[in-house]
């Protein structure tokens, strides 16, 4: 009836830690879109949450998309006159552009440059980019390197192959009462990026392995897909289940120290936005953004023709932050406290959207006795037992089938766990009965 989300120091502190540590093992996996990469990356999750792990074939029709050929690579180097390899893919896997065709040639400085791509404003980092559909070969480096590149000749080297394949992608349901859903979804198709991609990627996991061992109202379900090429494949596969789908967010950037940032859902009242909002508004620096159609799976979920009730949680939106899609955002850019945070108040996200019923009062003329039915009992300190009190008074008063319990703690401004106390043992003591599931679609 109620979420026992248990939540102690110990797996807060222990949450950050492993966190941080599956980012340290996936980081190295050169991963994309399809491939070898999102394959591996998606077998190290299995050995904490039984995803299914669903292989769509190239060539195959998805909404207005067709799933592209699949891209993997062994190995890739430029290596000047004397032999020596300058830029190398197996020291960091960011060097190649992603998607690159094969190469295998000696060309000059100036035929060599137009393949190069540097970041001139941040001239130490060598940046992540990607030619998915327009095939091209390429190599990525700092502007520093590029700049001291000397006249003569160079040898190129892209060991990669992009033939027919497969899509590659995870899903878990971790069920609960009802078959009403809440869709998590992160992005899987980033190389060596932390912050983006790998933080989304490790918090579902471990939100979905934490929620297994929970007695849940709703059911959950994680998807591990490339971006928008993925959402686009699970949604044209999965349209005749979206009905279920409740509330949801698209998890990404959320390693790092900036405040929360939420994105509202293309609908913009959604009850996932409402209690964004709420729950935004005691984390300092937090913003509400509203919705625009650009940026990660929001866009394909919160397309017209599904307009699904899916927000964005992040800290530092997208392209906000100088580290963004370059090699700067690594493993220093991340940390187990960040991680910890953000898997805390996902938690609280989830209370909320869990106790966020509507209950109607039994007893509704005048105030039922509360001493007969021991509901002044003492819980807590004392001012958590006069805002105990409080709540009862609030769920009793507001119960009328029209008020949820974010209604609730809105206008008591009480904290929502305590009403959830008092909800519940005003039910334990026949005072309050469910008054349905305070969804709308
Ligand atoms: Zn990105």
């Amino acid at each position: 009836m109620f979420p026992e989300l248990k939540l102690q120091e110990n797996i807060k502190k222990q949450a950050g830690k492993s966190m941080y540590e599956l980012i340290q093992r996936l980081y190295p996996l050169c991963r994309s879109i399809t491939g070898n990469g999102v394959r591996e990356t998606l077998s190290v999750l299995k050995e904490f949450i039984p995803l299914t792990i669903v292989e769509v074939a190239s060539g195959t029709k998805v909404l207005d998309w067709e799933v592209p050929d699949e891209w993997n690579i062994n190995d890739a180097w430029i290596k000047n006159e004397e032999g020596e390899k300058i830029v190398d893919f197996k020291k960091l896997n960011l060097h190649v552009l992603n998607y690159s065709t094969p190469v295998n040639k000696e060309v000059d400085l100036g035929e060599l440059k137009k393949h190069l791509f540097t970041i001139p404003e941040s001239p130490d980092w060598v940046p992540y980019r990607t030619s998915y559909y327009n095939r091209n070969w390429g190599f990525c480096l700092s502007h520093n390197q590029y700049e001291k590149l000397p006249e003569g000749k160079y040898f190129v080297h892209v060991d990669s192959e992009i033939k027919p394949g497969a899509l590659t992608y995870g899903e878990y349901l971790v069920p609960g009462k009802t078959d009403k859903e809440v869709l998590l979804s992160c992005h899987i198709c980033h190389p060596s990026l932390c912050n983006d991609n790998l933080s989304g990627i490790v918090l579902a996991t471990k939100m979905a392995e934490f929620l297994k061992t929970q007695d849940l109202h709703y059911s959950y379900r994680f998807l591990f897909i490339p971006g928008t090429i993925g959402s686009i494949t699970w949604l044209s596969r999965n349209e005749k289940k979206l009905d279920k789908i409740r509330h949801g967010l698209v998890l990404t950037l959320l390693g790092d120290s900036s405040a929360y940032h939420y994105k509202k859902s293309r609908r913009g009242n959604c009850e996932i936005d409402n209690i964004m909002e709420y729950l935004l508004e005691k984390e300092e620096g937090a913003k509400l953004l509203d919705f625009s159609p650009y940026g990660y799976d929001e866009r394909q979920f919160c397309s017209p023709g599904f307009n699904l009730p899916v927000g964005r949680l992040s800290r530092k939106p997208h392209g906000e932050f100088p580290e963004y899609h370059t090699s700067a955002d690594d493993i220093n850019f991340v940390a187990p406290e960040n991680l910890s945070h953000s898997f805390v108040f996902l938690l609280k996200v989830i209370k909320l959207i869990e106790g966020n019923k509507k209950w109607l009062n039994l007893k509704p003329k005048g105030e039922p006795q509360l001493g007969k039915r021991g509901l002044y009992k003492p819980i807590g300190g004392q001012s958590q037992q006069k805002d105990y009190q409080m709540a009862i008074l609030w769920v009793l008063n507001l119960s009328d089938g029209n008020h949820s319990m974010l209604d609730i703690a809105k206008k008591s401004g009480i904290d929502f766990d305590i009403l959830l106390l008092a909800a519940e043992n005003l039910s334990k003591a026949n005072l309050l009965e469910e008054a349905g599931d305070n969804y709308e679609v």
